[in-house]
Parts: C-alpha cells; structure tokens; sequence
C-alpha cells in the first residue's frame, strides 16, 4: 500500500510481457506498436473503450479529439471517466487523457477539445499512422473518411447503438471506403443513443474487435486485417458480414476523389446526438472565463473551471469553452441557439 506523500516506485519493465508472449505480436511487434502515433475521433464510449484498449497494450502515441464534457449519463459506459469528472463537467479528452496516464505513463497522450471540421482537420489529423473512429454521427464519419481517402491513412470504422455494432476497417487503395459502402447515410443508423439506449457490452465488442484490427495494422500485419463490414447484435446473437475488399467502381470518395465533406465549408450549429441541446462554433475566439463569469453572475447561475464555463438560466444550460464554443442544451432550434448565444456571450 502506498504511504501519503511516498511514491514508491514501479518496475514496468514487465508490462507488455503476457502480450509479448503472444506470438504474432512478440517483442518486435510490441517495439512497432511503441512507435505508432493513432488519432482517436471522438471519446464517448467507444472511443473511451478504444483509447484504453490501445494506451493498454502500448501504443505509442495517442491523439484523443473529443467536443464534449463528462456527463452522468456517460458513467455507465465511458469507462475512463469517473463521478468526479462528472460533476466538474471536465472535457471528457481531458478526462480520458488523465485516467489513461493513471495506468500507462509511458506513452504519450495528447488531448484536443474540439470538434474535428473541414477547417481543423489537417491540423488535428496530421502525422497519424491510423485513425480510429469514436464518434457518433455519419457528418463525421464521412468527414474522417475523405480526409484519410485523400492522404491514404488507414481508418477503422466502428459504432453501436442498443445492443448492435458494426465495424469496418479502410485501407485507402486497396479496400472498399466509408462511401463506397454507405454513398448516403445508412438508414437503419440514425437511431441515436437517446432513442435506442445502449448497452455497454455493444461498445465493448466492437470496440475490441476495431482495436484488435488496429494492432494487426500497427505491428505490419495489415494483410490480416478482416476485408467486410461485420456487424453484431450482443442480444438477439445476430451477426451478418458484407464483402469490402475492393472498391466500389465509381465512389465519389475513392473513385472520383470528390471529397465534399473535406470541401465543405464551416458548419455553423450541430445538434448533438440526442441530448436536446446545439453545439455552436461558428466563432473561434478566446474567451475570458473571469470576465464573463462576472457578467453573467447577476443573470443566472454560473461556474467555470480551467475548462469549461456553465450558465444556466432556465430552461437553458449553456456550456462554452475556452476557444468560443458553446453547447447549449435545453432546445434543439439553432435560431434560439444562436439568439442566446448572441445575448449572454456575444455576437
Ligand atoms: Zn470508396
């Protein structure tokens, strides 16, 4: 047991050594794992069960974009966060970025709050050996995929909802691409957490079956990696499989290298995946959190730490960010969004 004020010192020479032992990762496999730099988009719950999966067994750097902060409706499946994360409202990359060097120190963790767009995505997805997907909606699915389709990066595609997920892996010029298989958003998908619920056990399969493709294309087995869409239902035990080989004769994305998603300009408001609530970015700027905190005391209620901002004037509860983004929950109307925007922080 560790004594207050003493750290006693840790011998991690051992750490990989059971997945060393695995031999088609071995140490060689474990030493290229070491090296690899992977982004993970997104950091709910699949992208919480990825980002220890792959900061677990020793990837080297992790990149963790996330939008959001750690709600307590989170806790029941976003395992890298905890009650207290919750209650400070901590920007879950934060969060995630925390509890992760908690367990593994020895890699490196970079945390960026922010939704990943048209404009910051060279930015934030630049120098990464493998995109992960840990989102939760098409808009940036598609985004991920024409940026990783344009700069050949391999990404994975991996989401659930209820007790259903589905995954796929991308090798730009050699397998079939996001759009190649879903030219539109797939119907039976715009289910959201909200309407369907979800069970971890969901998250946790296909997180595991996309983390464990991820480390066949980190340690140089990319040739083993699975060539379909797989989805799986934990409950009804139903599972199908589609061919993704070869690309689709034609794709916008791969085919005719029309990346509109890459192309398309600022996208001012986002409704959130069913949290009743607007995301507004449209204005990059800093923001004195002391200065609005004092200005917005004598019209509701208000806090801030080093992250976020809350104000809550009822039926509203407005979280904003250091850089100017706010998520606004209490309506799903982006004119009433913008208008509250515009009153209590500026136009
Ligand atoms: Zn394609």
């Amino acid at each position: 047991m560790q004594r207050p004020g003493k750290v006693i010192p840790l011998e991690l020479d051992d750490r990989y050594s059971r997945q060393i032992l695995f031999k088609q990762i071995g140490a060689e496999g474990q030493q290229k794992l070491s090296e690899t730099r992977v982004a993970i988009v997104g950091c709910g719950a699949t992208g919480s069960s990825l980002a220890s999966l792959l900061a677990r067994s020793g990837v080297g750097s992790l990149r963790i974009l996330d939008r959001d902060y750690v709600e307590p409706s989170n806790l029941q499946r976003q395992t890298l966060f905890d009650e207290a994360d919750a209650r400070e409202s901590v920007p879950k990359a934060i969060a995630a970025a925390r509890q992760i060097q908690r367990f593994n120190s020895q890699i490196t963790v970079e945390p960026h709050v922010a939704d990943l767009t048209p404009s910051n995505a060279d930015t934030l997805l630049t120098g990464v050996d493998l995109i992960l997907d840990g989102t939760d909606n098409f808009e940036t699915r598609y985004l991920i995929n024409d940026y990783a389709v344009k700069n050949s990066i391999a990404w994975i595609y991996a989401a659930a909802v209820g007790s259903y997920g589905i995954t796929m892996n991308i090798l730009p010029g050699e397998t079939a691409c996001l759009a190649c298989i879903f030219p539109d958003p797939p119907h039976g998908m715009v289910e959201t957490c909200e309407t369907s619920g979800i069970l971890y056990s969901a998250v946790n399969l296909v997180s595991s079956i996309a983390a464990t493709e991820a480390m066949k294309f980190l340690v140089g087995a990319p040739a083993n990696m699975r060539r379909t869409l797989l989805s799986w239902d934990v409950w009804n035990t139903d599972r199908g499989e589609v061919g993704a080989a070869t690309p689709r004769a034609g794709c916008r994305a791969c085919g005719e290298r029309d990346f509109v998603h890459l192309a398309g300009e600022g996208r001012p408001h986002i409704t959130l995946c069913g949290r009743n609530s607007v995301q507004i970015h449209e204005r990059q700027r800093p923001v004195d959190f002391v200065e609005v905190t004092a200005r917005l005391r004598p019209l509701g209620s208000v806090r801030h730490n080093e992250f976020v901002l809350k104000f809550w004037r009822d039926p509203y509860e407005m979280t904003l960010f250091p850089d100017g983004r706010a998520i606004i929950k209490g309506t799903t109307d982006t004119a009433i969004a913008r208008s509250l925007y515009a009153r209590y922080i500026g136009s």
